[in-house]
């Protein structure tokens, strides 16, 4: 048994045991052990992307944010304009990181709750024909929704312009298929649907973009043209890699490989049927529509149990103290909690939570029955 908390939060998540006894054995980062685990790493990556043929995996040290940050400088030039579709705080921090590099770029954004529209999209091309990227979120985890992505790409294709997802939360649980699909960058980490600790990023490009000519990074440690030369040349990474973490990414994507995307899908899909059905009946009612739900996460509203942020702290630590860690912030504009069904989960542990959130609920009833009636016997007569 181990006495970590468990973990119900979109990354990073509770993992399995023998992954993180890989992290046991210390490896030099240029020996030829440690080359020959980062060469697997990158082939799987591919294969798992559906990319073997024209893309290449570039592994990053640092956390998702990183390979993303440097996906957008290594790829877009200060005489490219980006559209960003931003329906959550991650295709708004993609925007944040354009605007901070001075990269041209121009918003295209929803409620957290409804999908990036495809003719608003298609539309916005069209107007502007001086764009030629375009960036948007796969799953929004800021909610859990499901963006169109293939409708997205089919659109970027259309148009020739160059796409990059953040497939963060999506890669290894979602359909991601680069032959069929044909992004241009992915991007994601080991620490969401993956299943490894956090500390490896990567993207997956297709090799028509990894050019020196064409390529724009004015920053050394984010260059991921210059890692991937230099993965392609000596094997080997540029900086420290976390080798450690890598022989545990290693160890997760052959798990991955053996389990498949699908039936990932189906175990993830499972755990948030469960914790939907038993949340409903706790009067939370998920902010998505069913068909826009991703099995990721979910994002739970009761005007009634979790008002606002105050009583969502309150709650937070309720279900902290009986060792269930959720997503520790309150999403104002939707007024919701985000609890994760993605990693190593058992029945159990979701059951568990469903019973500490009854039992804050009906603390909560108790202490506004007894506020109603003078302020007497807090806590008392926590209804059934
Ligand atoms: C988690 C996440 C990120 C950020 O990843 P970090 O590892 O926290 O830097 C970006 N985009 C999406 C969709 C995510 O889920």
């Amino acid at each position: 048994m181990s006495n970590s908390p468990r973990l119900l939060t979109p990354g990073p998540l509770s993992i399995a045991l023998d992954i993180k006894e890989r992290m046991l054995t210390d490896l030099g980062s240029r020996d030829v052990e440690f080359r020959a685990i980062t060469e697997e790493i990158r082939r799987y990556l591919l294969e798992i992307a559906g990319g073997t043929n024209n893309y290449a995996a570039v592994p990053l040290q640092g956390s998702g944010t990183f390979a993303i940050e440097a996906a957008l400088m290594t790829f877009v030039g200060a005489a490219d304009k980006v559209l960003v579709c931003v329906n959550g705080t991650y295709g708004a921090r993609m925007a944040a990181m354009l605007r901070r590099h001075r990269r041209d770029c121009s918003v295209l954004s929803f409620p957290a709750t409804v999908p990036v529209d495809v003719d608003q999209v298609e539309q916005a091309l069209e107007t502007d024909q001086s764009i030629t990227h375009i960036c948007f979120v796969h799953c929004e985890t800021t909610t859990g929704i499901v963006n169109p992505y293939r409708a997205l790409l089919a659109s970027a294709r259309q148009r020739g312009v160059v796409s990059v997802v953040d497939a963060m939360s999506s890669f290894g649980a979602l359909d991601i298929d680069a032959a069929r699909d044909e992004f241009d960058i992915l991007v994601s980490s080991g620490n969401k649907c993956v299943e490894a600790p956090p500390g490896i990023a990567f993207a997956v490009v297709h090799n028509g973009l990894l050019k020196r000519k064409t390529t724009h990074a004015t920053t050394y440690s984010l260059d991921l043209y210059d890692q991937w030369l230099n993965f392609e040349q000596t094997r080997e990474w540029r900086t420290t890699p976390p080798t450690h973490v890598a022989q545990a990414l290693h160890s997760a994507l052959i798990a991955l490989h053996a389990e498949g995307v699908s039936a990932r899908h189906t175990r993830y899909s499972a755990n948030c049927e469960r914790l939907i059905a038993g949340m409903r009946r706790l009067d939370f009612e998920p902010v998505l529509d069913h068909e826009v739900q991703s099995p990721i996460c979910v994002a739970f509203r009761s005007d009634r149990h979790v008002p606002n942020a105050r009583v969502f702290d309150d709650l937070y630590n309720h279900l902290r103290a009986a060792g269930i860690v959720i997503y520790a912030k309150f999403h104002e504009e939707t007024r919701s909690l985000r609890i994760g069904c993605i990693g190593q989960i058992e029945d159990v542990w979701i059951d568990d939570a469903l019973a500490a959130v009854e039992d804050f609920a009906g603390r909560q009833n108790g202490r506004l029955r007894s506020h109603r009636s003078g302020g007497q016997a807090a806590l008392q007569g926590a209804p059934s």
